[in-house]
């Protein structure tokens, strides 16, 4: 998978390739990342990228020409170019415009994307994604990195100042992702978020291959092959909920103990005391996420002895 980045700081991504398992990632070649000077496709002496917004107000607006300049370096047509002629899945909903689209399932195809350098010959619009990073995009959640992590290449396009001037996002973007309700002064944080979120459910990127599913917002048990081999690693499939606390060692510290379920080797002991830990948390850190949870009776059975135990 590859990810471009259009910024007009490039250097801010700097440390954020050069630690931890992203660095991994890279050098082992399972990911790979260019950054795009926006700056590089200006043509005047002060390498302007922003000017005044129609109407007035406040603050600048990145221009549309460097922006477009940059995508076409990558091989980004505008979208209608990139749609046409091409057929979509039936039952697939692609992602057009700003608002109006809902991609539960980003329709993604399979097949040959020739990748030389920084030079991308786009052959389907499902295999490379343009995303906009916007305060008023849709919420970036685990779900849609996990249909990210799908794609072939997706390309983040970082707004600074007031934003960029919205006929990118109509002609360009398949869509705009917020991550999260606050304003950023730039799209770069948001794109490192993108990128770290989404490059670790890659195969191979973390060191067992499972545990990004048994974490806060991972799928549910049903979904997961290996669940049921009685053993309560940290695999627990979270089924959208929150992940259960941890403890290591020593078993007391600052007065408290280690819960003593967790130090007495009682497999399903463990096991149920991490699933109503998880209810609990959730129930009590984002009661939102519930509704969409994949419950058993016996999760049920729990949080209504949870909720009972609150009032
Ligand atoms: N005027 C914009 C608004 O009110 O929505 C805010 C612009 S913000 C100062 C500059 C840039 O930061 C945006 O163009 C976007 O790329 C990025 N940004 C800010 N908040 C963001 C968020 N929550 N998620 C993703 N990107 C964000």
């Amino acid at each position: 998978m590859r990810f471009e980045i259009v910024t007009i700081f490039p250097e801010f991504f700097t440390s954020i390739f050069e630690n931890g398992i992203l660095r991994r990632a890279l050098a082992e070649g399972l990911v790979s990342v260019g950054v795009h000077d926006l700056r590089a496709f200006t043509h005047d002496r002060h390498r302007t990228v922003d000017d005044r917004p129609f109407g007035g107000g406040e603050g600048m607006v990145l221009k549309p020409e460097p922006l477009a300049e940059a995508l076409a370096s990558l091989g980004i047509q505008p979208k209608a170019e990139r749609l046409a002629g091409e057929k979509l899945d039936s039952g697939s909903v692609l992602c057009q415009g700003t608002t109006s689209v809902v991609p539960e399932k980003l329709p993604i195809e399979r097949g040959a994307l020739a990748l030389e350098g920084n030079s991308t010959k786009q052959t389907s619009h499902q295999r490379t994604r343009v995303i906009l990073l916007s305060a008023q995009g849709r919420p970036f959640t685990q779900a849609m990195a996990r249909e990210l992590a799908a794609t072939e290449r997706v390309v983040l396009v970082c707004g600074r100042y007031e934003g960029v001037d919205e006929r990118i996002n109509q002609l360009y973007c398949d869509m705009e992702l917020s991550i999260g309700d606050y304003v950023l002064s730039g799209g770069e944080l948001a794109a490192a978020v993108v990128v770290d979120a989404t490059m670790r459910l890659l195969p191979g990127v973390l060191g067992n291959e499972a545990s990004s599913e048994f974490e806060s917002f991972g799928v549910a048990d049903a979904e997961i092959a290996s669940a049921e081999d009685g053993v309560p690693r940290s695999q627990h499939g979270a089924g959208g909920l929150l992940d259960y606390p941890h403890y290591t060692r020593p078993a007391e510290f600052g007065g408290l103990r280690v819960p003593e379920t967790l130090l007495n080797g009682d497999h399903a002991g463990i096991r149920r005391w991490r699933r109503e830990q998880q209810l609990r948390k959730t129930l009590a850190n984002r009661p939102d996420l519930l509704e969409g949870a994949a419950l058993s009776k016996e999760d049920h059975k729990l949080l209504e002895a949870i909720r009972l135990k609150l009032e």
